[in-house]
Formats: structure tokens, C-alpha cells, sequence
């Protein structure tokens, strides 16, 4: 007999949601606030909340801080539902203008090839109905650009980065967008799933769905079992061990492998390295200001007041070094002391600690991450069907893979599913017309209303 199988009094509906990643914990918050209508449990493989959102611990007297975000680091103005969840914890996000350096030396990216791409921009919108599917690497083939630019390009169409941006009058992006920097994520989720707790929601961490035995209009009913406590131990199944346990919905983060549309769906294979090799940094990229790189004048316009201000803080935070055997191939860095909130604004640089991502297992060995791949695959095989599939059988999906890997993604994902299960999308961001917009395109995509 299951453990939750007992319908609750009053008829709640058993709601399981699985994976406490930022996608379900928003769901889980929403389902929440109406404790007369749900009855809810998050169920969680790690021992903590926030899935790939964590922080790690570094040695204060040697780093200037004692912790930094692994992975997720910060987002962009219109990342209002993500910075609503954190005001309510009482966590707020930083303002930063991101500043950026690519490449080495003389493939120090500088701007020559950005007129062409102006003028491309102009007749792809003009043509845009032809141009629209098309992804942006062929389209830079097509217009006979350089490897290495469509490779910066494609950065500046990152969630990371440039996507959130328009584009610069004078350059592909803004060399110093302005961004914000997550607060300490690890604590942000600690009292989140506190809070979680104190709403009455049930939250199970180093609990693993298993399988799912059954789900259908009569209800759900799933495996699940204790994960080994030791750290991030390999978990072996053991059906000994297996709970049955039924629910009347569900809302997962995971993927039924095999199906027609789930199982199109693509991720990214990718590995972060935290460390502290400055001589590492730099052999490969340029951290420091270099008179001979600044670009005093960008399509006629005087950049004195810019190479000032460079030449008095130039602070990379995101790198990038590319391949001259080939051009495809990137390696991505974040300076974490320049850009990370909780570091004084000035720390030696023997004293920076860094996060190089190498992008794709298959290239470049064993992986950590297993993330979202933006590939246009992904949007004709993936996104527009997932309309069909959502409530069916009692289930929703929620996570960022199901649009743009983003954090910001996650929390709306979260929020339309528990919207969709009869939950209120919550007043304070109502009233805020850019957020509710953001959210009302994301719920007619994903659930055809
Ligand atoms: C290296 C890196 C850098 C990034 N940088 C940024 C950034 O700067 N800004 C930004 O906005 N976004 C960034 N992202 C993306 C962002 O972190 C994600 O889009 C977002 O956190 C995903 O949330 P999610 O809830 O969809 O999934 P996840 O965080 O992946 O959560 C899924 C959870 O489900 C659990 N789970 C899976 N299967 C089961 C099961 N069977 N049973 C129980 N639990 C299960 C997992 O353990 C996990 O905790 C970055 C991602 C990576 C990897």
C-alpha cells in the first residue's frame, strides 16, 4: 500500500512533483498557497533543492569569499518571476555591467566583421518569413562569415548573454549589457524549501522516482526509493527497496525516453571546472586591459570615454577562447571574483578563482552537466508539441529544457503548471505587465489557453 495513498480529506488533489530543480519548487510554491485545494509532495534525488542552481564553499582566506554560485550565476532585468521568488525569501539579485573578453591576441575579437552582419540583419528581416526556421549558424555560412564570428554570435544569442538584449548600434551586443547576479543559491533554496515545509508541502530529498507503474485519468501511481546517503554516490536501484506510491497528478521535470516528442529532445553534454590556475588564464585569455586591443573609434564614433574607463577597471568577467584547429569549438570562462557579488571590488588577480566550461562530452571528455541544447531540432520536434501532451494522463511537465535553458524559464514553466492544475497566478506579478505577458505567451504555447 502506498505510504501517500490515501485520498485526503475534504478530496485535495495528491499532487507529486518531481524534481526540486527552480521549475517544480515554483510549482510546488503556487500549488501551495492553496492548501484547501492540494495536497502536494516534492520529491527530490539529491539532497538538496535547486537542481543545477547550487552554490559551492571556497576558502575565504585564500578566494576574499567563502562561497560562489556553481554553474547558474545571474540573468537579466526581465527575470521577474526569478527575482520575485527571491525577494519573498528575502534574497535580492545584484546589478551588473557584464563585461566581456574574447579571444586571444590577435584573435582578440574586435569588430570588423560587424557592419556585414548589420546588413545581413536587415535582409534576413525583410525575408523573414524565409529565414525564420533557419538556424543562425547556416544563415552565417550562408552570408560567408568567418567561423569565429558565427561562434561569438551564437554567444551573443545565449541565454547567458545576449539574447536578452537588442542589438548594439554600433556592435553585435553591448559589450557591457547590464545584467544581475544571483544571491547565494544555496541558501536561497534552503529557505525556500523551508518555507515550502512551513505551507504544508511535503519535501522528500534523496528520493528517486524509479518508475512510473501507472498513470491515467484514475490517477498516477509511481516507484520511488531511498537514494545512498553518501555523497553524490551512483545510485543502484534495488527493488527491495521500491515504495509504490499513488497521487492523483503529477508534474515532472524528467522525460519518458522512447515517446515520439520526449524523446527528440536534446541535451548538451558539458563539463565546468572550478580552479584557481592564473597562469592557466593567462596563456589563454586576456584578463587585463591591452592598449593595443582597445578600438578607439566603432563605425565613426569616438570611443575615447569607453578606453578610459577600461584602461582604469577593465574587469572580464565572461571569456571565451576558441580553437584555431577548429573554429566550432569554444571554451567559455567566467571570472567569478570580477563577477560574482559577494567579492570585494578589488582582489589580486593570483587570488581570482575562475569556472571554464568546456562545451560538449563527446569533444572534450566526461561531463557534468547534461543541459538544454538550443538546437533548432529542438524547436520543431520538441516545443511545439508539448501542448498536446500537457495534463494528458494527469501529467504536466515543467524545467527550462522545455524552451530556453534559463532560470527565468524554469520558474515560469513551474508556475503555468501549477496555474494549469487550478492554482492562481499570484497578484504582485499581475500588476507587473512584462512579467504577466512573459508568462501568458509561455502558458499559450505550452498549454494551448
Ligand atoms: C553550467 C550552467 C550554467 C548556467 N548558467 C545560467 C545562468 O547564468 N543564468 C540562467 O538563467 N540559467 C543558467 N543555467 C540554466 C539554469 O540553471 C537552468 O535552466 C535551471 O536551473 C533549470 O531548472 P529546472 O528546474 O528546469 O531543472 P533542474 O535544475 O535540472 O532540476 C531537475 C531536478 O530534478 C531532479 N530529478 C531528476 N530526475 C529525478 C527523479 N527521477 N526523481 C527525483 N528527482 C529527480 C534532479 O536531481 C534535479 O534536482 C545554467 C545551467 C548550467 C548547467
Amino acid at each position: 500500500m502506498s505510504m501517500y495513498g490515501n485520498r485526503a480529506a475534504g478530496s485535495k488533489k495528491r499532487v507529486l512533483v518531481v524534481g526540486a530543480g527552480a521549475a517544480r519548487m515554483s510549482c510546488a510554491h503556487h500549488l501551495a498557497e492553496h492548501p484547501d485545494k492540494f495536497d502536494v509532495t516534492l520529491v527530490e534525488a539529491q539532497d538538496y533543492c535547486g537542481g543545477q542552481a547550487f552554490s559551492i564553499p571556497i576558502n575565504k582566506e585564500k578566494f576574499h569569499a567563502s562561497w560562489i554560485n556553481q554553474g547558474v550565476k545571474g540573468g537579466s532585468y526581465i527575470f521577474h518571476h526569478t527575482m520575485t521568488m527571491f525577494a519573498q525569501q528575502g534574497y535580492q539579485a545584484h546589478p551588473v555591467e557584464l563585461q566581456v573578453s574574447f579571444g586571444k591576441g590577435t584573435r582578440f575579437w574586435t569588430n570588423n566583421e560587424i557592419k556585414r552582419f548589420r546588413r545581413m540583419l536587415s535582409t534576413v528581416r525583410t525575408f523573414e518569413v524565409l529565414f525564420a526556421l533557419l538556424p543562425i549558424k547556416y544563415l552565417l555560412k550562408i552570408f560567408r562569415f568567418s567561423a569565429e564570428f558565427a561562434n561569438v554570435v551564437r554567444l551573443c544569442t545565449s541565454p547567458t548573454f545576449g539574447m536578452w538584449y537588442p542589438p548594439d548600434e554600433i556592435s553585435v551586443a553591448s559589450n557591457m549589457p547590464p545584467m544581475v547576479v544571483f544571491p547565494n543559491l544555496g541558501k536561497f533554496y534552503t529557505s525556500w524549501k523551508n518555507s515550502l515545509e512551513g505551507k504544508g508541502v511535503h519535501v522528500r530529498v534523496r528520493m528517486e522516482v524509479t518508475s512510473i507503474v501507472r498513470r491515467n485519468k484514475q490517477g498516477i501511481v509511481v516507484r520511488t526509493v531511498r537514494r545512498d546517503p553518501t555523497d553524490d554516490a551512483p545510485h543502484i536501484p534495488n527493488s527491495a527497496w521500491e515504495v509504490e506510491e499513488e497521487y492523483d497528478e503529477m508534474v515532472v521535470c524528467v522525460l519518458f525516453r522512447k515517446k515520439k516528442v520526449l524523446g527528440c529532445a536534446k541535451f548538451a553534454d558539458d563539463i565546468t571546472v572550478t580552479h584557481y590556475d592564473t597562469e592557466y588564464m593567462k596563456r589563454h585569455y586576456e584578463n587585463f586591459f591591452n592598449p593595443e586591443q582597445a578600438v578607439d573609434n566603432l563605425s565613426g564614433i569616438n570611443q575615447m570615454q569607453r578606453v578610459e574607463m577600461a584602461k582604469r577597471s577593465f574587469k572580464p568577467m565572461y571569456m571565451i577562447k576558441m580553437y584555431p584547429k577548429d573554429p566550432n569549438k569554444l571554451e567559455m570562462c567566467f571570472d567569478c571574483t570580477n563577477y560574482q557579488a559577494q567579492f570585494p571590488e578589488e582582489v589580486p588577480f593570483g587570488d581570482h578563482i575562475f569556472q571554464t566550461i568546456f562545451l560538449n562530452k563527446s569533444r572534450d571528455g566526461p561531463f557534468l552537466w547534461h543541459q538544454l541544447c538550443h538546437s533548432f531540432t529542438h524547436y520543431l520536434t520538441v516545443v511545439p508539441w508539448m501542448c498536446f501532451l500537457q495534463g494528458r494522463n494527469n501529467t504536466r511537465f515543467a524545467g527550462s529544457w522545455m524552451l530556453v535553458n534559463a532560470h527565468e524559464v524554469a520558474v515560469i514553466s513551474g508556475i503555468a503548471a501549477a496555474v494549469n492544475l487550478g492554482a492562481k497566478y499570484p497578484e504582485d506579478l499581475e500588476r507587473d505587465r512584462f512579467a504577466f505577458l512573459g508568462f501568458r505567451l509561455y502558458y499559450l504555447l505550452q498549454y494551448r489557453r
